[in-house]
């Protein structure tokens, strides 16, 4: 690869870090859910051995939404809508 293109690559990804935490809302909530290790988990089908395995959505179906996710918490063992329902999960009680 070419320095060029090193450098080209390279400006992108900070661009797009730097966008990402202008829409990241409030920045102590986006750290204390990061130290907690809360992260989105692909639910993936090692247990079910099916194709596209598929949880409900724990928030979603609070609003009697039947929605599937293929995400979930792994810490909190929930099924969640990447967005917006695993943020409102983590930072809402
Ligand atoms: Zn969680
Ligand atoms: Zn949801």
């Amino acid at each position: 690869m070419s320095e060029y293109h090193l450098a080209l690559i390279t400006e992108l990804l900070k661009q797009y870090s730097e966008s990402r935490e202008y829409n990241s809302g409030t920045p102590s909530a986006y750290l204390m859910r990061f130290k907690e290790r809360h992260f989105p988990t692909l639910y993936n089908s090692d247990k079910t051995k099916r194709e596209n395995p598929m949880r409900r959505c724990i928030m979603c179906s609070k609003d009697n939404k039947r929605r599937s996710t293929r995400y979930y918490c792994k810490q909190c063992n929930v099924g969640l809508c990447v967005v917006p329902c695993f943020e409102m999960y983590h930072t809402k009680q």
